[in-house]
């Protein structure tokens, strides 16, 4: 309400221009040398010394003013990537839409971006689809061109490693003391130009904890179709970044509010709308214990996730299938390439984690049927990541209860516990052993009477 009346006071521009800019010095804000990379603030004294302008921009500068541990560094640099290549023999250049210099220091990869400026129809190298969407955009430009550009105000905020000072361009400090997330310029035209935008609206503002400013979130549902329009690839990258970051429960959630989970996971939703009350709590439970791992620094893989929100989807598409004519294991195993086909033309999953899906799946019915051949599948690559995956369906399906757990005390029995757990089995499963004697006696040649 009181940034709608300030908005209206000060009649905030709609188009991207430069809103009047301001320069914060050393005392007036929290942005220190010590909590930035030592090889963040390297790169930017080498681009200096060299005669280029050269800022701390982006998630850098926002999570410092915001209190919080930057996960990346990124810079902004007059210098064009030609000329920062030749300062840097760490360097690779990389990227279509964007041409960004990657400067590598070990395990820590500092990104350079030269200043670019929003290009309109006169300007022959930034390429417009016509839905709007940016295909290329290498148009460079100064700094202030550089802040109008990039995609929120509170993302458009310069670090000067020469003098110490905090540029604002856009009302970033303003949004940042409102905790809000604003796109600059008119939202609409902004989404339009790249649709990733919508995703890093909801991304940022559930990591970050900020609002969604209403003139910025309200045109997400509308446009959440052009989402389409972004490469398949590109959104198993972006994927990641929801998903995989400590907080995929929320953003999951916002997902599904801004209407955005159907430009991504379209059957999951369906299947989502088709039985929430037994689905839900098992999607649910992976997010949850998605972001417990990753809180915890534990490796994760994208591949779990993207099972556990296809399982239902492939189980449906399984069912048709037998009802069809086609035998259990068939269905089966068409109902797995069909999902994941199905999948691939939202979100674009390579094959080395379709694979880990196939084989989380395809170990669901084994591990469902313990038996005197259960410590074969303790050997399995993919026995952990099927075993935590039966877990999780338990965790929402009560009849899977005990098998889950019969699982957990066999991994964690002596070798003489796993023989009479699996004994026990056999016991309570007489059909199965008098069949497995009677394909051994058969084997024997008959004794001469
Ligand atoms: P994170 O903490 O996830 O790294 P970030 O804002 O730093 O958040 P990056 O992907 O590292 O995200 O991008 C760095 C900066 O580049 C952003 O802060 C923003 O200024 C600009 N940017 C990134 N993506 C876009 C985009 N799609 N459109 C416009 N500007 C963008
Ligand atoms: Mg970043």
């Amino acid at each position: 309400m009181i940034n709608r009346f300030i908005n209206k006071l000060f009649k905030r521009a709609p188009v991207a221009s430069a809103a009047a800019a301001v320069t914060l010095p050393r005392e007036q804000h929290t942005v220190s040398r010590k909590l930035i990379s030592v090889n963040a603030l390297k790169v930017l004294s080498r681009l200096h010394r060299a005669g280029f302008e050269a800022y701390l921009v982006g998630g850098g500068v926002r999570d410092i003013l915001l209190g919080l541990h930057p996960k990346d560094f990124d810079i902004a640099t007059s210098a064009k990537p030609e000329e920062i290549k030749q300062l840097f023999r760490n360097c690779r250049i990389i990227g279509r839409r964007f041409r960004l210099a990657h400067i590598m220091f070990g395990r820590e990869t500092i990104e350079v971006a030269t200043f670019r400026a929003s290009h309109d129809d006169a300007n022959p190298h930034g390429q417009q689809h016509e839905s709007g969407m940016l295909v290329r955009d290498n148009v460079y430009g100064s700094l202030e061109d550089d802040a109008l550009r990039r995609d929120f105000t509170i993302n458009a905020l310069y670090y000067s490693n020469a003098d110490f000072t905090v540029r604002d361009f856009t009302g970033g400090l303003e949004d940042l003391a409102a905790r809000q997330l604003r796109l600059i310029g008119d939202p609409e035209t902004r989404y339009r130009e790249d649709p990733v935008r919508m995703l890093r609206a909801v991304r940022l503002a559930t990591k970050l904890g900020l609002t969604i400013e209403p003139g910025t979130a309200a045109p997400i549902a509308k446009l959440a179709d052009l989402m389409k329009n972004v490469s398949a690839a590109r959104l198993w990258d972006e994927s990641h970044k929801l998903l995989l970051a400590g907080h995929a429960f929320d953003t999951f959630v916002a997902l599904r509010q801004h209407r955005l989970l159907q430009a991504l996971f379209p059957a999951t939703l369906q299947a989502l709308e088709q039985n929430e009350a037994a689905l839900w709590p098992f999607i649910a439970a992976a997010l949850n214990s998605t972001d417990q791992r990753a809180r915890q620094d534990k490796p994760i893989t994208p591949a779990f996730l993207y099972a556990v929100f296809l399982w239902q989807p492939m189980r449906d598409r399984q069912q048709q299938l037998h009802e069809q004519g086609a035998s259990h294991n068939d269905a089966y195993h068409k109902a797995m390439g069909q999902t994941l086909a199905e999948q691939s033309k939202f979100i674009s999953i390579p094959k080395r984690f379709s694979l880990v899906i196939r084989d989380i799946w395809s170990l669901q019915p084994r591990l469902e049927q313990p038996n005197h051949k259960s410590f074969r599948l303790l050997e399995h690559a993919k026995f952990r990541a099927a075993y935590d995956f039966l877990v999780l369906r338990a965790e929402a399906d009560e009849s899977l209860a005990t098998t889950a757990s019969w699982w957990t005390r066999f991994q964690e029995a002596s070798p003489e516990g796993q023989r009479a757990m699996t004994q026990a089995i056999a016991k309570k499963h007489p059909r199965r052993r008098r069949n497995f004697k009677k394909r051994r006696s058969a084997q024997k040649p008959a004794k001469p009477s």
